[in-house]
């Protein structure tokens, strides 16, 4: 035993995952993908496959009830873990729920949260199967495990991009970040002075993006009709520089996008120059806006070049760690996980 008391700090999330992978072999053949993607995948028949993931929403980390209606949490909560389902190219099926209540919650909020659960079910047409409750001392928590199925044939992992493959991002991003941005600052002023108002009207897109999240099983049928399976695919919750740093890392290539290429919603940028923020940085870091980013190989650009909500920002090359944009001006900086800086070579 090493005296040392190792901090969770020092290791980061992906750290702290890496660590608890690192322990583990996969025993079973049906386990055809363990930890390090959007799902697991399992062997569940010769041309099918089940993928599985779990994602927990904390009240005070992941969302704040003062902005939030109950309803939209239980609607996003679905859609974070059917995007993850997308992200592998598969269309989801049922989810579990789980959730811990503190004795704040009344059983009105909880049939609210519900009924934004149904309302996800509805939408994405799947089953809600089973799940559990319990009690918290802590406000809310929500646990979400959803399932789906794809052809083995159509699995998108994030290990599969080759030098040259288009890199494609569906949607725009950086909104719900800048959503999120104002939901605070109008919080600051209705606590500073309960009088107020909060004025949201000019912010409708991005609040909208931030409060109603919804996943890409639309691109998913797309894809399918266009008869195009990505090399890659995942969908962008850290935000796409995070994101790419991931396809990146285990496809063992590098990344060139171009930053005229990202597609950024005009109300995201001026609300971005309102705040004095970056509108790219935001895009490349703000994160939540479940759009799916993926690979495509050249051959295939055409079956989607028509398609008006799939962007192509660049694309990879064979030089790995070398992540790199090439911004307006025609400057070429390093993309980081956090935030970017100027390439020196
Ligand atoms: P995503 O953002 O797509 O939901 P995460 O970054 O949360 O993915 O997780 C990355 C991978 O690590 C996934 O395969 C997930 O199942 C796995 N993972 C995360 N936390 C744990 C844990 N505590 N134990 C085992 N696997 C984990
Ligand atoms: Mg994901």
């Amino acid at each position: 035993m090493s005296e040392k008391r190792i901090e969770i700090s020092q290791l980061g999330e992906f750290g702290l995952i890496d660590r608890i992978k690192s322990r583990f072999t996969l025993q079973q053949p049906t386990s055809l993908k363990g930890i390090g993607d959007d799902c697991a995948v399992l062997d569940i028949d010769a041309e099918n496959c089940m993928v599985v993931t779990t994602d927990m929403l904390v009240e005070g980390i992941h969302f704040d009830l003062s902005y939030i209606p109950v309803q939209h949490l239980g609607y996003k909560a679905v859609a974070v873990n059917v995007s993850d389902v997308a992200a592998m190219n598969a269309k989801p099926e049922q989810i579990t729920v789980s959730i811990a209540l503190s004795n704040r919650f009344s059983v009105e909020a909880v049939d609210a949260l519900y009924e934004g659960i149904k309302a996800a079910c509805d939408n994405y047409k799947i089953d809600l199967v089973g799940g559990d409750t319990t009690t918290s001392m802590s406000g809310l928590v929500i646990s979400i495990t959803a399932i789906g199925r794809a052809p083995k044939s159509k699995v998108a992992y994030r290990n599969g991009a080759k030098p040259n493959d288009i890199i494609c991002v569906t949607g725009d991003l950086g909104a719900a970040f800048m959503g999120l941005q104002v939901l605070a600052r109008e919080k600051e002023v209705y606590m500073a002075d309960p009088n107020m108002q909060p004025s949201l009207d000019a912010y409708e897109y991005i609040v909208g993006r931030q409060l109603k999240a919804e996943a890409r099983t639309d691109i998913v049928f797309d894809l399918e009709e266009a008869g195009l399976v990505p090399t890659s695919m995942i969908d962008v919750s850290d935000g796409l520089a995070s994101e790419l740093f991931h396809i990146a890392s285990q496809s063992n290539v590098g990344v060139r996008i171009y930053e005229d290429k990202v597609p950024i919603d005009h109300e995201t940028f001026e609300t971005a120059v309102e705040f004095k923020l970056d509108p790219i940085t935001c895009a490349l870091n703000g994160g939540e806006d479940y759009e799916l980013l993926f690979t495509i190989s050249k051959e295939d650009q055409e079956k989607i070049s028509k398609h008006p909500d799939i962007h192509m920002i660049g694309y990879m090359h064979e030089r790995k760690n070398e992540n790199v944009m090439i911004t307006k001006q025609g400057n070429t900086v390093r993309l980081q996980a956090q935030g970017w800086d100027h390439f020196r070579s």
